[in-house]
This record gives C-alpha cells, structure tokens and sequence, in this order.
C-alpha cells in the first residue's frame, strides 16, 4: 500500500526533493541551536568579550533569518505538494466513477461518495504534504539530539533514552486503534452526508408528509453515532497524551537531579547542563507532536484504504479490447435468447426472443414490475445481460464501445432528469457544442417556443435545482428537444407521459410522434391507448414475452392484451 500511495509523488519529484531538503536543513539548524547555547555559555560568557559576544548573536541572527526562508519554503511548496497530490487523487476517483454502470450506483449512497471524494481526500492531502517529511525529521531530531546528548554527557544521555522505547509502543498501539476508528469516522460522515442529501432533496416530500420530527430523530441519530466515534478517538488521545505527557516529566526530573549532581561533582560545566537541557527539549518535541502524529496518519491511511477501495472497483460493464466505434445504424434490434436478473439469483427476464426493424415502433406492455424498462435498459448496455446477446444491425453490442453504442440511443423517461443550468444547457445536453440555429431548432421541434416567449430570459432561464421551476409537461419538452439534438436512429420512450394529464400528454404525444419518425423506436406506456398505432405491440409478464402483434390482431386474439384493454375502456 505504501508504494502505491508513494506512486502519487512520481510527477512531483523535484518539489518533494525541494520540500524534504528544506525540512531537514531546518530540522538541522534546529539541534544546532542548544549546541550553540552551549559554547555561548561556557566559551564566550566566561571569555567577557563582548565584541565577541555581539559577533556570535549576529551569525545566529543570518541562522535564524535562514531557517525563516526554509519554513516558509516547506509551508508553501510543501502544501503544494500535498494539494496537487491530492487534486490527482480526486481526479483520478471521479474519473473512475464515470466508468462504474449502474449496478453499482444501485447499492451505493451517494454521500458515501460525496465523502470519498472531499473529506476522505482532504486527509490524503496533509499525510501526503506533512506523512513523510514529519517522520523524517521527528527521527532525524530524534536520533540528532540522543548522539548530541550522548556527546555531552552518556549518564545523562541514557536516563533520557528510556523514553524511546516507550514512545515507539504508544504510537503503534495506539496509531493502529486510531486508524481503525477514522475509518469509521469517515463511514459515519458519509451517513449524514447521505442524510442531508436524501433530505435536502427530498424536502418537498418530507414538508407535504409534515414528518420534520422524524426526519430530525433520523439525523440525531447519524449525528450521535458520528459523536460517539468521535469521542472514542478523544479517549484513544487523551490517554496516548497523558502517557507520553507523564513519561517525559518524569524522565525529564531524574535529568535534572542527576544533571545537578554531575554539576556539583564538576563532571558537568553549566553550560553543558543549559545545552542538555535545551537538547531534551529538542529531542522531546517529537514525542509531544504524538497526538497530531497518532491523528494525521491513521487518518491518511484510513482514507487512502477507502480511496482505493473506490479506484479498485472493477467496472463490470467495460469495452472489449477489440471494441470498435460505430458510426451510423440503421436500428434493426435483436434480441437472442436474453436473460437476465439485477440478482444472478433472481430472474426477471428468460430466453426473450425478439426481433425488431430499423424504423420499426414497437410497443411494450404489461404489469407493472413485469421487466419492460429492463428490457429496454439492456440495449444501451446498462447491465450486462446473464447469457445470450443482443444485436444491433447484425453487431453484438458487446462489440461496441459503449460511448458510440449510447450515442446512437435516446431515452425519454418518466421522471425527466434535468441539471441545475439553463434550459439552453439542459437541450444542448443533447449534443454539447450544438450551434445556436441547431438549438432553436430543436426547441422549435419540441414545441417549447411558446413557453419561451412568456420567460423574459427565453433559453437563458434558469430552471432551478433538478428543473423544480418547471412544469412536468414543460420538461419532458425540454427533454424532447435535448433528443431532437441527439437525433439517434434508436429511440427509448419509456412511460415518457404517464405523469402527465390528459390534455398536456396528447400535446406532447404530437412532439413525440415527431421525433420517433424515421427511428427505430421502443415505446413502453401505461395507457395503452398511446400505443395503439404501433408497428407491433408486445406484452410482456414477470419472465418475457407472451403476446405480440397489432392492436387488431392481439384483441382479435382475446388474450392478455385484450384482458388488459378491455379493463382500461371498462375502467374509470
Ligand atoms: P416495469 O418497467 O415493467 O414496471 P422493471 O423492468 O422496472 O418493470 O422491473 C422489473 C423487476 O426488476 C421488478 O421486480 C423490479 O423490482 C426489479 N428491478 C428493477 N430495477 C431494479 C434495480 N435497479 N435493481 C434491482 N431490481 C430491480
Ligand atoms: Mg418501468
């Protein structure tokens, strides 16, 4: 693991090297100092001159001046290093995300993902800038200091020694239980991430139901279990502190007696005793960055495990090492003894056989949960079917690369998706870098110019979160457009109208006669009354095809379909 995260400084070589090398200039510059003090106090203090005393302070000043640049060089190029790391983490995990199909996003929650890829990183980031050249320092002060002392006085030098031991032992058992506990840390960040999502996005729902309490109880208790993690580490911390804090009092008195009587005994000048003093402190300083240290890097390593975790997914539905790009299809769909289940387990569709001509309008009905979105769900290759296969014009999909095979596809749903921008953002969605006479084309075609008229903004409108500021009718049009853009030869309508009333979906029916005109196109309605004039209309149950044929010949037939008609006329 630790080579793969080193593999992320690999296009930051120099700026590492410039990092590092400051840091340990000043790491150094740092164990100078008591040293310094040292001959300060034994040489020129007792020497009386003061011209030389003025000399000394004057070099240490150009020191100090020195190590100032060196700080401030590891402050800024130092983060630097750990910001652009970072930033190529989070590229490299959105970029991965892209890639996943929707098997995947079906069992996630996207504040989990929102939470691997800004919280998660943020750690990543200052173990990245801080990890390596922190540990490097605290062992270089480490080992620098134990040898000065050791040069200054061995009894001494070992009393202090005895720390080490023990400090190693803290910082591994307690480094390991911290890790354990960011991890779930930041899995609880992801649950009220999640919940503020779901609730946010859901607020309309929540406000109609008037269910605010529940929703509130739901939060406080994403928020007490993130507490209570939380207050397991501040234990894990306090008690990490208070040992080390404990030890270094006590080994730092018994250097203080054995110093004093070393000094009484004259085996010790004072100026031996002050430096070895000041050296402690230098050589402590790591011990009392413990709890930082025992909280930067279990963090860093319980969100590096987490970031590859997510860059580790393999996306089940990837192109083919031979895949090619396809240019233009005809349409003519074939579907070769399909099956397929969201659970290998759980069959919804069994050796469907279905054939279907380029320009065709074919119709799928049936009950609800019977398998018809899936059908259609299947050719686009958003889940990869169980066994047999699907051909478009004669080529199996699987030997398509999946960009050009879905460019060929348009989908109008239900529950139209569209994003925060403008209405032009949302159509030009359809086909990005559309000319602006391809636009108002399209918006034309949609039949969207009289809505446009009344909006003082026209195409610039801004439609709000999700398009919340427009009608349902009024965006399924926009969605009609963004595929007047697309313009494939292969159309998905699946219950585009069913959320509409009566008088906006025959209105949008028109729209949508249009568009399926000269394009193989699968229908799936609810009112089969919308479907009546289709080339072919095909009932589906829970496990594939049962009837297919016109309207005519399918009442004629007195079957399912009929059954199904006869209860929609007969219904209110
Ligand atoms: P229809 O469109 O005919 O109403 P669907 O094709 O949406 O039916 O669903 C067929 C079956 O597959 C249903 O039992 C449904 O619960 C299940 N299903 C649909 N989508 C998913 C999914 N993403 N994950 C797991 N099961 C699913
Ligand atoms: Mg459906």
């Amino acid at each position: 693991m630790l080579r793969r995260f080193f593999s992320y400084y690999r296009p930051y070589r120099g700026l590492f090297i410039l990092d590092f090398a400051c840091a340990i200039l000043s790491g150094i510059l740092e164990l100078g100092f008591p040293m310094a003090v040292k001959l300060f106090v034994d040489r020129l203090l007792l020497s009386q001159e003061w011209l030389l005393i003025l000399l000394a302070s004057a070099a240490l000043l150009v020191v100090y001046a020195i190590n100032t640049g060196l700080m401030a060089v590891v402050t800024y190029w130092g983060h630097m290093l750990g910001i652009n790391i970072e930033t190529d983490m989070r590229r490299a995990a959105f970029n991965h995300l892209q890639k996943l199909s929707f098997s995947y996003f079906d069992n996630q929650k996207t504040g989990h993902i929102v939470g691997r890829l800004t919280k998660d990183l943020e750690e990543i980031g200052e173990v990245a800038h801080h990890g390596p050249e922190d540990l490097f320092i605290a062992l270089m002060t480490f080992a620098g200091a134990l040898v000065l002392m050791f040069s200054v006085n061995w009894q001494l030098a070992l009393i202090t020694a005895i720390v080490v031991p023990l400090t190693a032992w803290v910082t591994s058992h307690f480094g390991s239980r911290m890790t354990d506990n960011f991890r779930r840390l930041f899995s609880r960040v992801g649950d009220f991430n999640t919940r503020i999502e779901e609730n946010v996005g859901g607020i309309r729902v929540v406000q109609a139901f008037a269910n605010e309490q529940h929703e509130r109880t739901l939060f406080e208790q994403d928020n007490q279990n993130y507490r209570r993690v939380k207050l397991e580490a501040y234990k894990l911390m306090a008690a990490s502190s208070s040992l080390s804090y404990m030890s270094m009092r006590l080994t730092q008195m018994v250097v203080m007696i054995a110093g004093s009587y070393f000094v009484l005994s004259g085996e010790l000048t004072a100026g031996g005793f002050i430096g070895f003093l000041l050296l402690v402190g230098v050589f402590f300083r790591p011990v009392e960055k413990i709890n930082s240290v025992i909280e930067t890097y279990p963090k860093g390593i319980a969100g590096f495990r987490r970031f590859t975790e997510l860059i580790d997914t393999e996306p089940d539905i990837a192109d083919a090492p031979d895949a090619v790009d396809i240019q233009h299809l005809r349409g003519e769909i074939a579907y070769d003894d399909v099956s397929f289940g969201y659970d290998p387990k759980k069959p919804v569709l069994k050796d469907v056989n279905l054939t279907i001509r380029a320009g065709e309008t074919i119709a799928f009905v049936g009950p609800s949960g019977a398998g018809k979105t899936t059908i259609c769900s299947l050719l686009p290759r958003f889940y990869e079917i169980g066994s047999g296969r699907i051909t478009i014009d004669g080529m199996d999909i699987r030997k398509m690369t999946k960009v050009s095979l879905r460019q060929q596809i348009g989908i109008v749903q239900q529950d139209v998706f569209l994003f925060g921008g403008t209405i032009r953002d949302n159509i030009t969605y359809g086909r990005l870098g559309a000319s602006e006479k391809e636009i108002v084309e399209a918006a034309r075609r949609a039949r969207l110019e009289e809505m446009l008229a009344g909006l003082p903004d026209g195409l610039d409108t801004m439609i709000g979160e999700r398009g919340v500021k427009l009608s349902g009718g009024q965006k399924q049009r926009v969605a009609i457009a963004r595929m007047f853009l697309k313009n494939p030869p292969i159309l998905i309508l699946d219950e585009a109208t069913s959320a509409l009333d009566t008088e906006t979906e025959r209105a949008i029916q028109r729209s949508l006669g249009e568009l399926s005109q000269g394009r193989t196109t699968l229908i799936i309605a609810h009112r089969l009354a919308t479907i009546q004039s289709a080339d072919r209309i095909v009932v589906i149950d829970g496990s594939g095809i049962i009837e297919q044929g016109t309207h005519q010949d399918l009442i004629a037939r007195q079957g399912a379909y009929n059954r199904l008609h006869a209860a929609q006329v007969g219904g209110p």
